[in-house]
């Protein structure tokens, strides 16, 4: 046995290969033996590989950052150094940290109609840069690449930060904006989903380069991020190619449809027939495959973060019925960072963005949908995942609730099954809609079905409530 050596510890055997690796990449940018690779996986997703084998036992530094490792400080304890002791700061379980929240949009030319909701994080990163307080930001744009059609660059312009509006359902990772935050002697500011947020955090606290220089975080409320087969199997559903897909536009705002009936453009080039461009809403089928977890990554499953709560400002659709049927969309804003609270509010005075303050308990109801599937619905995926032997990260079930209706429960198990078998199966059937949706037509109708059921039961019990207050006090 004399010459076997356990491999070392690092990201790659403690999170990647369990299948938990979310792809931000930031492990590769701060590896110092440079042995950590990022690549799309047969999923679609990114994660990282060990390609040489080379790290040392005492560095540890990858897991110290993943957000999926258990080796690495949660939300709760980051939250609360960073923003525990402000003044007037309040605290919600659901929310994390507060000083403020607020429904609007921006008024600036260009950004509300090209942005996802109201076009607040591009207006608040024009901000940060024409205001002097950062010298670039990273953000996510279209490539032109089919094979990588989106990514992280570094934007030192207005024009460039305009061209990155708008969400994109697509994986992305930071390796190489991180690399170039620890290259280059600067003021940045980030926009990211709530694991990359929190990563980045943890990054900023072992590397004093990037704690210096990363000045602001603006997080983007997630519901889950897809893997790239989402954008391929949106296009065939809409009748286009999904072998030649080339770009994609993940909220296209429709005048004669609600906000929350957004449309995804699709653009792909048949062989002799040049480009062919596809229009799917909402409504038309990209809802189920969103909330019945098709093509939902692994880590996301175990992801207990809804508002991104190590951001300095969290960003989300204002899903309320109030404002989800205007199609130029409202954005909700939960704000952390005194000084971020005191540029939205001089510039709402000065009449560049509309601010209208909201009440907490309405910002957590525009993502009850987000919290059930995060928090309530955690602990019981986490079941099923130790049933089947998988050793699931660390997160925090202390928050959640997990008293699930048995149809809830059902509904977890049959979604489980989804977003485990999806991307293989996509794969396995030639990426043929046809094929696809008759494959799991059944199982898509047994969660409908059930989701129904759980409302009218839900309904049920609330008015039963309601019956036993009035009765009976
Ligand atoms: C995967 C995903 C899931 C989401 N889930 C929800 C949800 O469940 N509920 C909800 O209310 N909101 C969700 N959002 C946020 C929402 O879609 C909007 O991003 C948010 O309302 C801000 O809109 P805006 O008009 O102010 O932003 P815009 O002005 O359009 O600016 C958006 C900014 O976000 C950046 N960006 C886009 N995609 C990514 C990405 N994948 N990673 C990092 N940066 C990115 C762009 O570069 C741009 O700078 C999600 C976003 C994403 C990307």
């Amino acid at each position: 046995m004399g010459g076997m050596m356990a491999p070392v510890r690092n990201v790659f055997t403690e999170v990647a290969e369990r299948g938990f690796c979310i792809g931000c990449g930031l492990c590769v940018a701060l590896c110092p033996a440079g042995t950590l690779v990022i690549g799309f996986n047969e999923s679609g997703v990114y994660s990282v590989r060990d390609k040489a084998g080379t790290c040392s036992e005492n560095c540890n530094i990858c897991l110290r950052v993943c957000p999926f490792s258990d080796y690495s400080e949660d939300e709760d304890a980051l939250g609360k150094e960073l923003f525990g002791a402000l003044g007037g700061i309040r605290h919600r379980p659901e929310t994390g940290y507060y000083l403020g929240s607020f429904v609007g949009y921006s008024k600036v030319d260009g950004h509300r109609e090209n942005g996802a909701s109201g076009g607040l994080v591009t207006f608040a990163l024009e901000a940060l840069l024409s205001e002097g307080l950062v010298d670039k930001v990273a953000c996510v744009g279209s490539t032109g690449d089919p094979v990588k059609m989106f990514k992280y660059s570094l934007c030192s312009a207005p024009e460039e930060i305009r061209a990155c509006s708008g969400s994109c359902y697509y994986p992305v990772e930071m390796s190489e904006v991180i690399g170039g935050m620890l290259r280059e002697e600067g003021r940045y500011a980030l926009v990211g989903l709530p694991c990359f947020c929190k990563g980045v955090r943890l990054a900023m606290r072992r590397v004093p380069a990037l704690g210096r220089r990363v000045k602001f975080i603006l997080g983007l409320v997630c519901g889950q991020l897809k893997s790239k087969l989402f954008a391929e199997c949106v296009c065939a559903l809409g009748g286009g190619d999904p072998h030649t897909l080339r770009r994609a536009a993940f909220r296209v705002k429709d005048p004669g449809r609600s906000a929350s009936d957004f449309g995804i453009r699709l653009v792909s080039r048949e062989a002799g027939q040049g480009e062919r461009e596809v229009l799917v809403h909402w409504t038309e089928g990209v809802d189920r495959i969103w909330s019945d977890r098709y093509f939902t990554p692994q880590a996301c499953n175990f992801c207990d973060d809804v508002f991104a709560e190590v951001a300095d400002a969290s960003y989300m659709d204002a899903w309320l019925p109030r404002y989800s049927g205007d199609p130029r969309g409202h954005s909700i804003v939960l704000v952390r960072n005194g000084q971020v609270w005191d540029i939205l509010g001089g510039e709402s005075a000065k009449g560049a963005i509309e601010m209208r303050q909201l009440e907490i308990g309405d910002v957590i109801a525009s993502q009850s949908g987000v919290l059930e599937a995060k928090r309530r619905e955690l602990p019981e995926r986490s079941r099923l995942a130790e049933e089947a032997g998988q050793r699931v990260p660390k997160k925090r079930l202390q928050l959640c609730d997990s008293r699930l209706s048995a149809f809830r429960k059902r509904i977890v198990r049959l979604t489980w099954e989804v977003s485990g078998r999806s991307a293989e199966r996509w794969l396995k059937l030639g990426k043929d809609a046809g094929r696809f949706v008759r494959e799991f037509r059944f199982l898509s109708w047994k969660i409908l079905m059930l989701r129904r059921i759980d409302q009218c039961f839900k309904i049920a019990v609330g008015v039963w409530r309601k019956a036993q207050r009035v009765l009976f006090h």
